[in-house]
């Protein structure tokens, strides 16, 4: 476990790399935000981590985020959910977290929204993409796109904000680099066609390895875990 100490330069080393890649292709570095993603890891190294300024932080499971995220309420954090939302979880999403980072698919976009007015709370939807097809993992195709975005203009209370990309693990972190630019490009393909830009702002990609490439390649949202918080015990 790491010492306060220790996180809060760990935290400042990953702010300046993600900053000096900014400057690298001529962005600013607060265009970028930086989820630290939390999971398996325990409630103090949190409070260490909001301690040195960091607002956003990022779970995978639901279960394991409700209790840090009560237990943190006065910090004023962030949530995000990265991973995998079942249905039968939703209500409880939409009242804990701010922002959901896999929504891919338009029935459980709308049920997001539902849950979200019933609930009186407002939140944020990035949609997680598929770009390498990749049959274990969730994640909408390209082509289901513009059908979720049909859903997303008639949302009241879930506010689509961009994309998600979770690429297929590879050695190099330069491998990720095609993965990066694939998914600013359909970004813009589909802003191009005609789709309300606001909607599609955001781009989530890059985590430790390859944070500096993601943000050299237009990422609006780094997640970033181990590389702030140490290696996991257990994946
Ligand atoms: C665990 C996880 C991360 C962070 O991974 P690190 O390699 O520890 O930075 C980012 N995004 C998702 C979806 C994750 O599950």
């Amino acid at each position: 476990m790491l010492d306060p100490l220790a996180l809060r330069a760990r935290l400042s080393g990953v702010r300046d790399r993600i900053a000096r890649a900014a400057r690298r292709v001529g962005r600013e570095p607060s265009s970028v935000r930086l989820v630290a993603v939390s999971k398996t890891f325990p409630l103090d190294q949190i409070r260490a981590a909001s301690e040195a300024g960091q607002l956003d932080f990022g779970e995978n499971k639901v279960q394991e985020a409700l209790p840090k995220i009560s237990a943190t309420s006065s910090l004023g954090l962030r949530w995000h959910l990265l991973g995998h939302l079942q249905s039968n979880k939703v209500r409880k999403v939409v009242s804990s977290f701010d922002t959901i980072h896999s929504i891919d698919d338009a029935a459980l976009l709308r049920k997001v929204d539902d849950a979200a007015i019933a609930s009186g709370h407002t939140i944020d939807i990035l949609v997680q993409i598929d770009l390498a097809n990749e049959p274990t993992k969730h994640g909408a195709k390209p082509e289901e796109l513009t059908s979720i975005l049909k859903v997303a203009a008639t949302c009241r209370a879930a506010r689509m904000r961009g994309l998600m990309l979770l690429p297929p693990a590879v050695g190099d972190p330069e491998q990720a680099r095609s993965y990066f630019v694939a998914l600013r490009t359909l970004r813009d393909k589909l802003v191009g066609d005609g789709a309300d830009r606001a909607v599609l702002g955001e781009l989530s990609m890059g985590m430790s390895h390859d944070f500096e490439i993601a943000v050299e390649e237009g990422a609006t949202i780094v997640r970033v875990g181990s590389a702030i918080f140490g290696e996991r015990d257990h994946p």
